[in-house]
């Protein structure tokens, strides 16, 4: 037996299902799950040598690549001084100021350990303040798991093809309304008849269907439609954030929601979740407010000091020249699938896209159904086989760092050209 399937094989006897999160299980695109043992820059490393170049990126956590040598020495240093302290630390402080830059509406920001405790900490907070309960959320969005948010929920579960989760109360369950994605009317039709809605959630700019940008005036009627109904607009941009553009989505569609929620890139490969919105807003959250929130490893050193040192190299300068090369390499990527009469939609948004196997572009979570599963599988196993790792789920968000170039998107096309 390889090493790889030995690993697989001991970690299922003690990990459920093998592993930590659903999707890393290759369930939806069969096979064994690759155990990776280390990261330079561009590239992932199996446990048996084997290199690939990596356009997961640690689901787009990775903005300046693996095991980036100025985030690894700021880890360094702030692991001699200690890990976890437990009190107020200068270095939330410093991550805050340095998230302010790009999101400024963020007057008042509060730290967690991901993004789903992130969002449901900003869910209920939304709830305290405008004192209703009704949760609005679109199809295909993710935003983690809390019980409000596994209501036909996309990414790993869409994947699972299980759009509920068990074990979810249907009570809970009853209090969230799902709404198809870019459907404006919908939104419209849907305010003129239920009352108590207290917060609408959405992906600005989707990465859990693959990459499917919301139409402007998607965004617009939401805005529209929240104010004039005394409910809060909540945008979830965990991956958006510093992918589509240095100020997120919010800034590329001139929208300021009431709350934004970022996690990921904001921890340079740490755990972390952040939310955040005005000050008078903010107030009604604990020590201020009567909103509970808590969190023993909130705001640690660690993911701070790690943080700070990816978003004080982050400027509007990277961002957009992440996305010119992301851009330039989509290109030939898309000359090569024409010339090769193979019909997808790379779709793409800053330093993020998704090779949808399909006719036509992709709008919605419906769309993103429809593309070809058995396409996208067969796909995924030949590019692992030559070398390039790409998230192991039709329904997902493809990154580039900063650390990948020419050489690099070479290979990719080279082995993209041969399949
Ligand atoms: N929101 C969005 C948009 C996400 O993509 C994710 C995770 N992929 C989450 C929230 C949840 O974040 P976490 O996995 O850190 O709990």
């Amino acid at each position: 037996m390889t090493r790889v399937n030995r690993a697989w094989e001991e970690a299922q006897k003690h990990l459920v299902g093998g592993v930590n999160s659903p999707v890393r299980s290759f369930k939806s695109v069969g096979g064994d799950p690759i155990f990776m043992e280390r990261g330079a820059g561009a590239c992932l490393y199996d446990n048996q040598g084997k290199r690939y170049i990596d356009y997961c990126l640690s689901w787009g956590a990775l903005l300046f690549g693996h095991a980036d040598k100025t985030t690894i020495e700021a880890i360094r240093k702030q692991a001699a001084k200690g890990t976890t302290f437990g009190t107020a630390t200068e270095y939330e402080t410093a991550l805050a100021v340095e998230i302010k830059k790009a999101f400024p509406d963020m007057e008042k920001i509060r730290f967690t350990s991901s993004g789903t405790e992130a969002v449901m900490s900003a869910i209920r907070l939304a709830r305290g303040v405008v004192r209703k309960d009704r949760l609005v959320k679109f199809e295909g969005c993710y935003h983690g798991h809390a019980d409000s948010l596994l209501v036909k929920a996309g990414s790993g579960l869409a994947t699972l093809g299980s759009p509920d989760s068990e074990g979810v109360p249907a009570d809970l369950a009853r209090l969230t309304s799902v709404l198809p994605y870019n459907d404006s009317e919908a939104v419209v039709h849907f305010f003129k008849k239920i009352r108590g809605v207290a917060c609408v959630i959405v992906e600005p700019v989707a990465g859990n269907m693959g990459v499917v940008p919301a139409r402007k005036e998607f965004l617009d009627t939401l805005r529209r439609e929240t104010k004039k109904n005394g409910a809060l607009l909540i945008f979830d941009e965990v991956i958006s954030g510093f992918r589509v553009g240095f100020g997120g989505a919010q800034h590329v569609y001139g929208i300021k929601p009431d709350l934004t929620i970022l996690g990921k890139i904001i921890g340079g490969g740490l755990p972390v979740g952040a939310f955040g919105g005005s000050s008078s807003l903010m107030s009604a959250l604990s020590p201020l407010g009567k909103v509970y929130q808590a969190g023993t490893l909130s705001g640690n050193p660690l993911s701070m000091v790690a943080g700070k040192s990816v978003l004080s190299r982050v400027s509007k300068a990277t961002t957009e020249e992440m996305r010119k090369k992301t851009d330039s390499f989509l290109n030939e990527m898309r000359s090569i699938f024409k010339k090769k009469n193979v019909p997808v939609s790379i779709q793409s948004v800053g330093s993020m896209f998704t090779i949808f196997f399909s006719r036509k572009p992709v709008r919605n979570f419906q769309d993103s159904l429809e593309s070809d599963q058995n396409a996208f599988k067969r796909f995924f196993h030949a590019m692992v086989r030559s070398g390039v790792y790409i998230p192991p789920s039709a329904f997902e968000t493809y990154f580039v760092s900063s650390a990948h170039g020419a050489a690099e998107f070479q290979k990719t096309l080279n082995v993209v050209k041969k399949l």
